[in-house]
């Protein structure tokens, strides 16, 4: 008989962007002239910077020839790309992160789906409201969210809610995780957190003996200085942090697939025994046993991004999206909309106007505006009555999409 992994058939079906993509297409049907925009895109659009290329031709070229091809490599990753990491993305922060504590990977999706497989399924997991669906689903996986109630939410999980009341700072739970999930810059809202208020998160951790899984996918988006980039750079944070970090929306690499998760050596876990077990070395087993490394040709084009031109190249791109992230943040405050988001990210995070729930906007402004964007309900309970607008579209139609919002209604 075979017998299935009953947490999985407790998910909900994903529901929000296929009822976006039905609700679209019913519209397009009805109003065939219409010329929608889409600002509910997820996934970069320029293209993978020059020099990247460059880097993927000539490695593509050393795996046609046999004296350069390259089989199975480090499943930890290559050392000239972890070298890269650790020399380029962290001591310019005051931060120093030896090549033994980053994994290179084919995703950061992967790894903070992933990582759970090294914690307890006993570890009761906090998540920010509202959340990427990710942390929240492989928890579900791994049984170790509880069952679902009736207003939507998982009977183990810790949720923390971030509203525009908070200023989308997550304040302190009243029952202490094992295990919290920070994203920021964040997915969906566009918000970030201080130095000073990441600092309390830290703090707490350290008293509490929690871990803090910390998303800093979005991190190549920072430009306010108080922002922090790394956790790292908040004292105390190699004992109770790991880092996951991405080239997907950095470099535009989200087809490309490859990402890195930092462990410091000091960050330890208890065994059922009582013991003091360290987590780097339970990591570098798991994926030596899972994983198989990311491609040779996508680590050399990442490697690449971290020469003088690929610098430069990832940062034109990144200004890009952060001109039309301003422009619809400030477009979007001039026809009377409560914006949250969009300075250090290509998220801005709308409050709908009038009472309307999401899914009410949603329709209003794809009517009114022929504008398509996603629902903050989608998201969690808190992103009730939110709207996610993004910056990956051309600057042309953003300039457009902020026009036609004069238009809603
Ligand atoms: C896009 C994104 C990632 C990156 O995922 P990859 O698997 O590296 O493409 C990670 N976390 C969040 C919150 C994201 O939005």
């Amino acid at each position: 008989m075979i017998k299935v992994n009953d947490n999985f058939c407790q998910l909900p079906a994903t529901y929000l962007f296929t009822e976006v993509a039905r609700r679209v297409n019913k519209y397009k049907e009805e109003h065939p002239d219409a010329e929608i925009i889409k600002m509910g895109i997820g996934d970069v659009t320029r293209p993978i910077c020059p020099a990247a290329v460059e880097a993927l031709h000539k490695a593509v070229d050393e795996m046609a020839d046999a004296s350069t091809f390259h089989g199975y490599g480090p499943e930890q990753g290559y050392s000239f790309l972890a070298e890269k990491i650790a020399q380029f993305d962290y001591p310019s922060r005051g931060i120093q992160i030896d090549v033994d504590e980053i994994f290179i990977s084919d995703g950061a999706k992967s790894d903070t789906g992933n990582i759970g497989d090294i914690l307890s399924v006993a570890n009761k997991v906090a998540v920010t409201d509202p959340v990427y669906p990710v942390y929240v689903d492989t928890n579900v996986m791994a049984g170790r969210a509880g069952v679902l109630d009736a207003s939507g939410k998982w009977s183990n999980l810790i949720y923390l809610p971030c509203t525009a009341e908070n200023g989308f700072v997550p304040a302190l739970p009243e029952s202490v995780p094992d295990v919290i999930y920070l994203c920021y810059p964040n997915n969906p809202t566009g918000t970030t957190l201080t130095r000073d208020q990441l600092k309390v998160w830290v703090d707490y951790a350290l008293k509490n003996g929690s871990l803090i899984l910390f998303d800093s996918a979005y991190e190549a988006f920072i430009t306010d200085a108080d922002v922090p980039h790394s956790i790292y750079e908040i004292e105390g944070a190699r004992e109770c942090a790991i880092e996951f970090r991405s080239f997907s929306k950095t470099a535009g690499f989200t087809g490309l697939r490859c990402a890195y998760t930092v462990i410091p050596k000091e960050l330890t876990g208890t065994s059922s025994e009582g013991k003091r077990v360290k987590l780097n070395p339970l990591w570098l087993r798991r994926q030596c046993t899972k994983f198989n490394g990311a491609s040779y040709i996508v680590q050399r084009a990442a490697e690449a991004l971290y020469s003088d031109e690929g610098q430069k190249q990832v940062k034109e791109t990144i200004a890009y999206y952060l001109r039309n992230a301003k422009a619809l943040r400030e477009g979007a405050a001039n026809v009377g909309f409560s914006v949250f988001g969009g300075v250090n990210s290509p998220y801005v995070w709308v409050h709908t106007p009038n009472g309307l729930s999401s899914w009410q906007f949603f329709d209003a402004l794809l009517d009114s505006c022929h504008i398509n964007g996603t629902p903050g309900s989608g998201f969690g309970k808190s992103g009730e009555g939110y709207f996610r607008l993004t910056a990956f579209n051309t600057y042309e139609n953003t300039l457009e999409a902020v026009h036609r919002l004069k238009n809603f209604k």
